[in-house]
């Protein structure tokens, strides 16, 4: 650098020496210093016009460079377009990488603009969507995709759960579809479908399995335990077949309760995920809750009520029902005697709210997360005499989960457990006074 600075000034004393000089051979002054200076404005003229020239044409800057400051602006300039080249490579790379990445995903990938029309997708879209990118770029969506869980689904913002469905252009088919908010101010959508037929199909054997065998089991049932009943009742009984034969009762009777709680599972399962909204009047549904809460306690545990009157809410009287009344039962059932049970029912600004606390032997926190699922129990012999299968609070998430609201379980082992349903803003009702 500091050498192609001495050069200029080099360059530039010369000129002016010769400048000097030239009078002494006769030439006017003004003429000789034009004489002098000219090469030296050419030179820098030349080397301006040859670099606008190149940044105009977008020419590459190969050496050899000229010497003195014009080289180390040429020089630097090359530099910055290689390294420009560079990166431009290693994007290039990056984006086909994706690209393929993209291709291969076994997934239909749709890009969305923010007015939800296509802006690019996978080959999958093809045979999951119908969306054949290039040919549907620049169209919505939902005009190529006909579906009107699809249009609800982008409509409403709310991505947080997948919608299935079966898609017009191939029924046989069954579709997850997800939706990711991307890009500037999360303007624009990554719609995601998965192809989830197999497990679709697999799901529903399982389901009517356990629906018909809980169904054909009903009535062997009900017969054993009628027999039963006849025959502990009986006079004609010996004194000592009656212990025995009460014992298969009660065992014939969690059968017939978990046989119940299997099929109610199966009817939530079975049954269009919209529920039947009627006004469910809730603190008198509580009510006879807690008056069989209190016959199977027998007095044992202290139950305390803070339930709203006149709070009703909007959902299924028979599935609020069994949601309620499984949370108060397990409470009953799962705390040992003398344990204090609060039963509650208000609503506040975020929504109605039942909860149910109690301060019995809480539950260690690796359970937490899978207490929903289908028979799981914490301790599997703790509580065999309660008869619980481990379906009851999987009832409860499926009822929940149809009225739009969410089961929060919050206990600690030693604290107790408390278990809150939060029901979505507006569908608590005010009790009409007539
Ligand atoms: P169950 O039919 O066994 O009651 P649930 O699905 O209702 O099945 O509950 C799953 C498990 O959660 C129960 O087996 C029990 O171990 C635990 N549980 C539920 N409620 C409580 C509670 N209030 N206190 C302690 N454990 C509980």
């Amino acid at each position: 650098m500091l050498e192609s600075l001495l050069f200029e000034v080099l360059l530039f004393l010369v000129s002016l020496a010769l400048a000097l000089l030239l009078p002494w051979l006769g030439l006017d002054l003004a003429l000789a210093v034009l004489l002098a200076i000219l090469p030296y404005l050419g030179r820098n003229l030349f080397y301006l016009g040859r670099l606008t020239l190149f940044i105009h044409r977008r020419h590459r800057m190969t050496p050899p460079f000229p010497r003195g400051l014009w080289g180390v602006i040429y020089r630097s300039i090359a530099q910055h377009q290689q390294s420009g080249r560079k990166r431009c490579k290693r994007q290039v790379r990056f984006i086909r990488r994706f690209r393929e990445a993209a291709i291969s995903v076994p997934d239909a990938l749709v890009i969305l603009d923010r007015h939800q029309r296509i802006e690019w997708a996978n080959p999958m879209a093809a045979e999951l969507m119908n969306v054949h990118w290039p040919r549907d770029e620049g169209s919505y969506l939902t005009e190529i995709f006909r579906h009107d869980l699809l249009r609800e689904f982008l409509v409403a913002d709310d991505y947080l759960r997948p919608v299935e469905l079966a898609p017009e252009h191939n029924r046989a088919l069954t579709l997850s579809v997800h939706i990711t908010p991307f890009g500037e101010r999360k303007r624009q959508r990554l719609v995601i479908g998965r192809d989830i037929t197999k497990v679709f199909h697999l799901n529903l054997i399982r389901r009517d399995f356990v629906a018909n065998t809980a169904h054909e089991l009903r009535t062997p049932l009900t017969v054993i335990s009628g027999f039963l009943e006849n025959l502990t009742d009986s006079p004609l009984t010996p004194e000592n077949h009656r212990r025995p034969l009460r014992l298969m009762s009660s065992q014939a009777e969690r059968m017939r309760s978990i046989i119940e709680d299997l099929l109610t599972l199966s009817r939530l399962e079975m049954e269009d995920a919209t529920t039947r909204s009627e006004s469910v009047d809730v603190p008198e549904t509580l009510g006879s809750i807690l008056d069989e809460a209190r016959l199977l306690d027998e007095g044992e545990h202290e139950l305390i009520e803070d339930i709203a009157p006149d709070l009703l809410l909007k959902g299924n009287r028979l599935e609020l029902r069994s949601a309620l009344s499984n949370l108060v039962l397990n409470a009953v059932k799962h705390t040992l005697a003398g344990s204090r049970i609060r039963i509650t029912w208000r609503e506040d600004e975020d929504g109605p709210r039942f909860t149910v606390k109690d301060n019995g032997e809480g539950i260690a926190r690796e359970h937490i997360p899978r207490l929903t699922e289908r028979f799981y129990r914490v301790d599997k012999t703790r509580f065999r005499t309660s008869g619980g299968a481990g379906l009851g609070l999987a009832i409860v998430k499926h009822v929940l989960n149809r009225h739009d609201a969410r089961l929060i379980i919050k206990s600690e082992p030693g604290q107790g457990s408390t278990f809150t349903c939060r029901f979505p803003a507006g569908t608590g009702l005010k009790r009409q006074c007539h």
